[in-house]
């Protein structure tokens, strides 16, 4: 059976293609041009953010931000191994050490409780994943830093317009990450935002995304020419997925409430499974506000999980898994490094499977994925 409802699929919701044609048509196409400005602006406002600066990707925002940590080769950066590679990869392309910590069995992300420990001399950075739109434990995580003198890169990719105690996620480490890739709440594609939240990384941060120039400044007529000034590079996003953007962005209400109604109609209509203890869902605390970014379940091991995705491909239905973890991976193994027990990173890894989830998702489409689940889970009963 062909697939009829994807895992993921981008949406228009507002003037996303109008913006875009008016970029075009405005003359400036390339980027830092006025959908740039009108996206960063935008963000600045709602997020109450010192500043953030677009990027032609989560990726890259990270890798502006590890470049502002000032690495040295030795140092070290505290990170959950259950992430995407972009996380470890800034670090590691700075010359500097991943050192895995595992995850909360409840929310999946970094356990707080355990940063101490895995703190060396060495230690220069943590950067804590919001998984799934829900907040790390922030304020456990900031403290631990000041204590040591450590820089908190927030990896937000999951967590736009996500909330930790009232604040929104990036702006509460020192830097933080959005992702505006397809598979994103809000998206243009391929596309990111650096949140700068401490005033002195500011003027570095615009310098290296601009390819190592002044330009930043030259534009807003501060110097009279531009020249090299640092490293940097190309990290500037065109206009035009700026301008789609920003369509995106003036609809985030709309979107997360869809998304919301999505997340509450799978919970409701999964809730006998959930009951009879055949599967977990997310567990968001009380203090953090989600953005519904996804939808996961845990079967009860491997095997469970291997079957249901086979099972609900065959009924037309694109699940998917992730992560391997990254201290699993062929890359962290052939480094050869000291790896510490990651046992619930390990048992997650092999148990969590995501179901379809995006804006034009219909309750049909929802009630149709959730009787596949139920579906298999009886049969497996009866077998
Ligand atoms: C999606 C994602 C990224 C990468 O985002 P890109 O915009 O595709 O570079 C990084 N970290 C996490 C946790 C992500 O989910």
């Amino acid at each position: 059976m062909t697939i009829h409802i994807p895992f993921n699929k981008p949406c228009i919701v507002g003037s996303e293609l109008i913006y875009v044609g008016q970029a075009v048509a405005g003359g400036h196409a390339s980027g830092d041009g006025p959908f740039t400005r009108r996206a960063q602006k935008l963000m600045e406002d709602r997020f109450g953010a010192q500043r953030i600066l677009l990027t032609t990707s989560c990726t890259s925002a990270l890798e502006i931000a590890a470049l502002l940590c000032d690495f040295g080769p030795g140092d070290e950066v505290i990170l959950p191994s259950y992430t995407f590679v972009a996380t470890a990869n800034a670090a590691v392309l700075r010359g500097a050490t991943p050192v895995f910590v595992d995850i909360r069995p409840d929310t999946l992300n970094i356990d707080e409780r355990l940063i101490e420990a895995a703190i060396t001399p060495r230690t220069r950075a943590i950067f804590p994943i919001h998984y799934a739109g829900v907040a790390c434990e922030m304020d456990a995580i900031m403290e631990i830093a000041e204590r040591h003198g450590l820089l908190v890169v927030e990896d937000a990719a999951q967590g736009v317009f996500a909330k930790y105690k009232g604040q929104w996620l990036g702006t509460i480490g020192h830097m933080g990450c959005y992702s505006f890739h397809e598979t994103k709440n809000f998206s243009c594609g391929e596309g990111g935002a650096l949140v700068i939240n401490d005033p002195k990384l500011e003027k570095r941060a615009e310098i290296l995304r601009e390819k190592g120039t002044n330009r930043s400044q030259f534009l807003r007529g501060q110097v009279d020419k531009y020249t090299w000034v640092d490293v940097g590079s190309s990290y500037v996003p065109s206009d035009m997925l700026a301008a789609f953007l920003v369509g995106q962005l003036e609809n985030m209400e709309k979107i997360t409430a869809r998304r919301g109604e999505i997340d509450r109609r799978y919970t409701m209509l999964l809730a006998p499974l959930i009951e009879h203890g055949l599967i977990q869902i997310a567990h968001v605390p009380l203090h953090c506000t989600p953005n519904y970014h996804m939808f996961y379940l845990l079967a009860a091991d491997l095997e469970e999980r291997t079957a249901l995705i086979a099972y609900l491909r065959a009924a037309g239905i694109l699940s998917v898994f992730h992560y391997v973890p990254l201290h699993s991976s062929p890359f962290m193994k052939a480094r050869n490094l000291p790896l510490a027990d990651l046992p619930v990173t390990d048992d997650i890894s092999r148990r969590l499977l995501r179901l379809p989830m995006y804006f034009d998702l219909t309750d049909r489409d929802v009630a149709e994925v959730a009787a596949a689940v139920l579906g298999f889970y009886s049969e497996r009963m009866v077998g």
